[in-house]
């Protein structure tokens, strides 16, 4: 199929990453911003994030093996029952390699053998003390990063059984990366998949059904209203840079697109929050009517560390009005 591709390229920024000293966790600095975001996940195609193995699962009169959906076991009243979930750690990584795209961070490659194809200065962060925006943030090796993601639980009945196609894996060469990746010997950027409508195919997998709505609570420590935004635009929560995002498996074949909305945000305010209760986690500032203003300030105070042209062009990968279109069900 000669079909156009179902993702592109975000490619890397000028200039070197942009690193500094880490804020810290051990305690809560005032001058900083702190808190949860409490946000709702609406499902624009069905969720499919794996446990890495299938069994069987009835529909209708049939029994299909097919991949499973992220689940734990939930107490509920007087009972524990087992809801299905995308998971913190899937959610985390996705608006991470948003964040990452987005500004001047470092890229972290695990096989040395593509050190050559990324910019200079762009390898991963080596010290605690010289930290990009992506490590400070999500964390690095010794540095355990400012947010945490709780699992967004999906209500009940949001399971669907869909046949997807077929996953191909593009053919690698033994050394360095796919030529499709490279553009005069470099790599041409980050790769994001498109959003699309999922076409049907032979592989039945478990998944959260389209139109579901999932709560989720990012905490956040020690901010600066800069960083905040930054991790607000990586969600598709900047007032002028609205996009949903695309989590989980099967992004190829149209799976995993999601509108975050912002329902509301919890700051502590350092220490008056500590003066008021001793304790950190009490008193809670509700940015409740005010929540469009502030997230208008937190979007302007990013700018000085967003890169509008990746901005611009991951704004484009994942548009919304690719959901009008089906993905490819073949081999691209
Ligand atoms: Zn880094």
């Amino acid at each position: 199929m000669n079909g156009e591709k179902p993702y592109d390229f975000v490619p890397f920024p000028e200039g070197r990453p942009d690193r500094k000293q880490g804020a810290g966790q051990d305690k809560l600095d005032a001058r900083l911003l702190s808190g949860t975001l409490e946000l709702t996940l609406h499902t624009l195609t069905p969720v499919h994030v794996g446990l890495g193995y299938s069994d069987f699962i009835k529909a209708g009169n049939q029994e299909y093996l097919a991949a499973l959906q992220a689940s734990k076991p939930i107490r509920e009243d007087d009972t524990t029952r087992r809801r299905y979930l995308i998971p913190g750690s899937s959610i985390k990584g996705a608006v991470r390699s948003i964040v990452e795209a987005i500004t001047r961070s470092c890229i972290r490659i695990t096989q040395s053998k593509h050190r050559p194809y990324i910019p200079q200065g762009y390898g991963g962060c080596m010290s605690v003390n010289d930290l990009c925006i992506a490590c400070r943030l999500f964390g690095a090796q010794d540095y355990q990063g400012h947010v945490s993601f709780e699992d967004a639980v999906a209500p009940k009945g949001s399971l669907v059984l869909m046949g997807t196609p077929l996953l191909w894996t593009p053919a690698r060469g033994g050394r360095g990366l796919p030529p499709r990746y490279l553009e005069r010997d470099r790599a041409k950027g980050r790769k994001f998949y498109r959003h699309a409508r999922p076409p049907s195919g032979a592989d039945p997998r478990a998944c959260i059904k389209s139109g579901a709505e999932l709560p989720l609570r990012i905490h956040f420590l020690n901010l600066s209203e800069a960083e905040l935004g930054v991790l607000l635009t990586a969600l598709g929560l900047h007032p002028d840079h609205p996009f949903p995002i695309k989590l989980g498996g099967g992004k190829p074949v149209g799976l995993g697109s999601v509108q975050v909305k912002c329902q509301r945000i919890n700051l502590l305010q350092g220490a008056d929050a500590l003066k008021a209760t001793g304790r950190l986690g009490q008193a809670h500032t509700p940015v409740g009517s005010d929540l469009d203003a502030f997230l208008v300030r937190c979007a302007n105070a990013a700018n000085a560390l967003i890169d509008d042209d990746a901005l611009g062009k991951l704004e484009t990968i994942l548009d919304k009005a690719g959901l009008q279109k089906t993905a490819p069900a073949d081999p691209y």
